[in-house]
């Protein structure tokens, strides 16, 4: 196995969790490259159902080193929850490392980033609540504190006393209590102490892992439509989901990152706000997520679902060159007598089949082929060649729009319902 990236095609919840707790079984490293726990990679395998924020879905695999990868911002008592919460499970966690130079997820950041959804009112982004966007706003802004220097615990202690002296103005802006500098110092110290020796540079790792050609596998978190740089801004995340952002956030050479998985569900969901132009309305897509469970792994939210949007997977093609695609949830569309099948946008009274920017993606109207459903559960189907016709069909149609091989196809959530 090549250096692989998994990374999300739409606007995040693909099923990448899956998908990399599959590949995960053959993997000598596993890295979660960016983001932090908002992210919530639901796993089914025989030790049960896991929603993963934080630690890699190769945790399974006990010969896997999982990396909490340096492009990461963590919380570090919600690691330790997850953590213990595994353990609790029977599922040993002692291959888990953590990147000292990833930057701490403080108390701070999940206050502000509460306080800001509430200031921007109509114009909020829906957010998880859990500060990941002030997290990497600090970084950028050079006022982050990197994983390390909890090392160094006077040096420490000093450090989140200043930033919390700067946050406290803020808090006070939104009109928020203080936070206590000894309380927060004491928390995440405790917290490092529990990871011990398994916070690390990663990058010696890594790079002993390429030398021996070991099989690595990137995780990413949500999905292109939520890039930083690339998707609908703002109502994105603060770091970049593509393959690009892969190399950078695990510390891996672009050159050596030679085969991406892109997750494509067989529709669309969407959590948060922004534009969604295959967005289904009432009782349709309550139906949908009713059947499909879409309620969000982390927050437990509804999410919005619409049909399969091409031009949105093309865009996720051209931006990370897919090797492949891993389609999920096929089973679903197993209800339907026809499918709407979006290809194209209708703007000013033209077609485009690439994706505008947010504002302009506001007015876009969807332009549907509709295609033949097959009425048919899925189960017990053991490879592509045994779906029904019209299943295949939409597969095939998703390759030619999209422009990519698909290399697996899920037709349920365990990880044995995937056909390879
Ligand atoms: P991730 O964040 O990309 O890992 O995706 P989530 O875990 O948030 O959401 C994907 C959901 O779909 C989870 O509940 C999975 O268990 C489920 N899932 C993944 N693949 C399939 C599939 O092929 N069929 C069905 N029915 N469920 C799937």
């Amino acid at each position: 196995m090549p250096v692989t990236a998994v990374v999300g095609a739409q606007w995040g919840d693909e099923g990448k969790g899956k998908i990399t707790d599959l590949l995960a079984q053959e993997a000598d490293v596993v890295i979660r490259f960016q983001g932090g726990n908002n992210a919530g990679h639901t796993v089914v395998n025989q030790h049960g159902t896991f929603k993963l924020h934080l630690v890699p879905s190769g945790i399974f695999n006990p010969n896997a080193l999982c990396i909490v990868g340096p492009g990461t911002v963590v919380n570090l008592q919600v690691l330790c929850e997850e953590l213990a919460n595994l353990e609790r499970n029977g599922i040993r966690t002692g291959n888990l490392r953590v990147a000292d130079r990833a930057h701490l997820l403080m108390p701070w950041h999940v206050a502000i980033d509460r306080l800001d959804e509430r200031e921007r009112g109509r114009q909020k982004l829906g957010t998880t609540g859990q500060g990941v966007g002030p997290a990497y706003a600090d970084k950028v802004s050079r006022h982050g504190i990197q994983v390390y220097e909890v090392r160094d615990e006077r040096r420490f202690r000093e450090r989140v006393a200043h930033e919390l002296e700067r946050q406290k103005k803020v808090l006070e802006r939104y009109g928020d209590a203080p936070l206590d500098a000894k309380a927060v110092a004491d928390e995440v110290l405790a917290a490092a102490a529990t990871l011990g020796d398994r916070i690390v540079d990663t990058l010696p790792l890594v790079e002993r892992a390429l030398q021996t050609d070991a099989r690595i596998l990137l995780e990413g978190q949500l999905g292109a439509m939520r890039d930083l740089d690339w998707g609908i801004y703002p109502y994105v995340t603060s770091s970049n989901p593509l393959a690009g952002g892969a190399s950078v956030g695990a510390g891996i050479p672009p050159r050596y990152i030679t085969k991406v998985i892109g997750v494509v569900k067989a529709y669309s969901t969407a959590v948060g706000e922004g534009p969604f132009p295959t967005e289904m309305a009432g009782g349709e897509g309550d139906a949908l997520r009713e059947r499909a469970n879409e309620y969000g792994a982390t927050t437990g939210r509804p999410r919005r679902v619409g049909w399969f949007d091409a031009v949105a997977a093309r865009h996720a093609h051209r931006l990370n060159a897919f090797t492949e695609l891993a389609v999920t949830k096929l089973d679903v569309l197993g209800a339907y007598r026809e499918i709407p099948f979006c290809v194209g946008y209708e703007l000013d009274g033209a077609l485009t089949t690439d994706m505008p920017p947010t504002a302009v993606l506001e007015r876009a109207v969807p332009r549907y082929e509709k295609l033949a459903g097959w009425c048919d559960p899925l189960s017990g189907v053991a490879d592509r060649a045994h779906l029904p016709e019209a299943a295949r069909a939409y597969l095939s149609r998703i390759e030619a729009v999209v422009g990519a091989p698909i290399g697996m196809v899920g037709i349920g959530p365990e990880r044995s319902a995937t056909l390879l």
